[in-house]
């Protein structure tokens, strides 16, 4: 039987550390489908260059497979700029939803965390988080984590990233970023991340019994 977790929130919020946990304790598969769009960004970014031509964009990200999601090269603030650039375009959404669709409809029960999941992905999920936090909070997040990388890197560039990101994502006409009108919020500006997963499974556990 299929039992969804839709995780929603903006980036460096924590949601991805709570799906993985909630995935764990209740031993479902998780899916990071920022990940989706990272690979489509970085492919563009070596295949196609800094422009991102629109068509060659869309056409690549209809290749997108579970093993494209193991590059360990993902994860840089170049890759993550070029993920939200490709990420407004509508036709590479559409292209990413079945690989989506798929992955939620596993036996077994599936986290999925992003920005569209409760909304669009899976309307019907079973339970709906929405984990945020401050811009600050999340900057020095994501800045400690690029730091403890080797990133060259200070706050006020990541703060604006940031902020950069958060107005691509939310001001997008296609599945923006946007919380449903039935998902749990949980902030976690003040939270600890023990606490934050706490709540997380609390509220999976009330629903999956
Ligand atoms: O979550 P992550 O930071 O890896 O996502 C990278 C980018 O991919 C986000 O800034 C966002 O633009 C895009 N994204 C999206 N929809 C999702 C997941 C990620 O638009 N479901």
């Amino acid at each position: 039987m299929s039992f969804v977790v839709a995780i929603d929130g903006p980036a460096a919020a924590g949601k991805g550390t709570v799906s993985k946990a909630v995935a764990a304790h209740f031993g479902f598969a998780h899916l990071d489908t920022g990940l989706l769009y990272r690979v489509v960004g970085r492919v563009a970014l070596e295949k196609v260059g800094p422009a991102l031509d629109e068509a060659a964009v869309i056409a690549l990200s209809t290749k997108v497979s579970e093993a494209d999601l193991a590059r360990d090269d993902l994860r840089t603030a170049a890759v993550a700029q070029a993920a939200s650039k490709v990420a407004v375009i509508p036709e590479v959404r559409t292209a990413l939803v079945e690989f989506q669709r798929k992955f939620a409809a596993r036996a077994g029960g599936a986290v999925l965390d992003g920005r569209d999941i409760g909304t669009v992905i899976c309307p019907n999920a079973d339970v709906k988080l929405f984990v945020t936090a401050s811009a600050e909070v999340r900057a020095q997040r994501r800045y400690q984590e690029l730091a403890d990388r080797g990133e060259n890197t200070d706050f006020e560039t990541v703060l604006e990233d940031v902020k950069a990101r958060d107005a691509r994502d939310s001001d997008r006409t296609v599945a923006p970023l946007s919380a449903a009108s039935d998902a749990i919020r949980i902030d976690t500006s003040e939270m600890s991340i023990k606490d934050a997963i706490a709540a997380a499974i609390a509220a999976v556990d009330s629903k999956h019994g």
